[in-house]
């Protein structure tokens, strides 16, 4: 057990109306194509893998241990050093008008605009609370996710790029030169990568399932422009992957390219979705797997920036294992030692690629260091 000083110098951004982003129900499609299903079920990014993350980390205690950090409303010139002035003011018109969809397939319901700038607020809260030093690390569980989201168009469930607008207020406030964004959804981070693709001053690198969504984006040659070049680092795995995998990556790949980049900060696009029992992805990590990642980059931070972390919830999709996958990443956050109970990671533990890199993930990460090997020494 650790201290409750310990649990308190993480923090945690969250607020209720995060759970009031309405996505609605699931598109029926056209009679032709009743995707996903002809009876319309909530749509799969609905707020329950975050409430019930929420009511998780509060039934195991730690919830209450972790200093609160209140999330803020970003002004629309916050969130312009991302996105356009044009796609802000039609994301305030959908709202306004009573919802609709921000791009494509980025619903959002009357207060939608309110509310993902609370998300957008959430990160910047969570860089501030480090960068002052009113905790050591924060989580940031905020709703509507961000890191699909381009300067133009929302995309995938994402309305604005929290990480990136978070990643700009941290140079703006703090004159930051340095900082590296390690993005671990399952998808590829296409908005992120895009916002600081020819910036040399942001590192940006993806771990996620190979040629998933976006199409085309997360690709291997992508490996940034002008000043940014080699400041992109995609990381494609392929599908059923599994926990040594990402540690492989993490390793090999990961770990050396962002001690070469020395960060001033460390952000990480959290998505839960590479858990294995999510339906929208294959890469079948148990919640020892998040811990083990979360170790990694915890070590990386205090070796890099005196352990100034900041983790923004992305994406995640089982109703069942997101809430265990969040609260092993926040319980390592906040040191504890006794982990509250994963309930189904028994069924995982016997997995072999929880225990041995698979032959197309080792070629997988070869292809990494081949590309990667250009830009650092690895
Ligand atoms: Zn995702």
């Amino acid at each position: 057990m650790t201290s409750a000083n310990d649990a308190a110098s993480t923090g945690l951004v969250f607020h209720d109306r995060y759970l009031q982003h309405n996505t609605g129900l699931a598109r029926s499609g056209s009679p032709a194509t009743p995707y996903p299903y002809a009876d319309p079920e909530p749509h799969v990014s609905s707020p329950r893998t975050v409430s019930r993350s929420k009511h998780l980390l509060d039934l195991s205690g730690l919830g209450a241990r972790l200093t609160p950090v209140a999330p803020r409303y970003a002004t629309e010139e916050e969130l312009a050093m991302v996105h356009d002035g044009a796609y802000i003011a039609r994301v305030q018109a959908i709202a306004a008008a009573g919802g609709g969809d921000a791009g494509v397939n980025a619903p959002l319901g009357p207060d939608g605009f309110a509310i993902a700038s609370l998300a957008a607020g959430g990160a910047m809260a969570a860089v501030d609370a480090v960068m002052t030093g009113t905790v050591r690390n924060c989580y940031a569980l905020v709703r509507p996710p961000g890191h699909h989201a381009v300067a133009d168009r929302g995309l995938g469930f994402c309305i604005f790029n929290n990480i990136a607008i978070a990643a700009r207020h941290a140079q703006r406030a703090y004159g930051l030169r340095r900082i590296a964004i390690i993005d671990w959804d399952v998808h590829d981070g296409n908005g992120t990568q895009e916002a600081f693709y020819a910036d040399g001053a942001v590192l940006f690198v993806s771990l996620h399932q190979d040629g998933l969504f976006p199409p085309d984006m997360g690709l291997l040659e992508q490996v940034g422009s002008d000043a940014g070049l080699g400041k992109t680092v995609n990381i494609p795995l392929p599908p059923g992957a599994g926990d040594a995998a990402y540690a492989a990556a993490l390793e090999r790949v990961v770990a050396p390219v962002v001690r070469q980049f020395a960060p001033e900060l460390l952000l990480i696009s959290c998505g839960l979705d590479a858990g294995a029992f999510d339906p929208l992805g294959r890469m079948n990590l148990s919640s020892v797997g998040f811990r083990e990642l979360t170790q990694a980059v915890l070590a990386l931070a205090a070796e890099c920036c005196g352990g100034r972390l900041v983790v923004v919830h992305e994406g995640g999709y089982s109703q069942t294992y997101v809430p265990a996958c969040t609260l092993a990443v926040i319980e390592t956050l906040a040191a504890i030692t006794e982990p509250w109970p994963d309930p189904v990671l028994t069924r995982l533990l016997g997995t072999r690629t929880r225990r041995e890199v698979g032959l197309d993930a080792e070629r997988a990460i070869a292809a990494a260091i081949a590309v990667q090997g250009q830009h650092w020494t690895l």
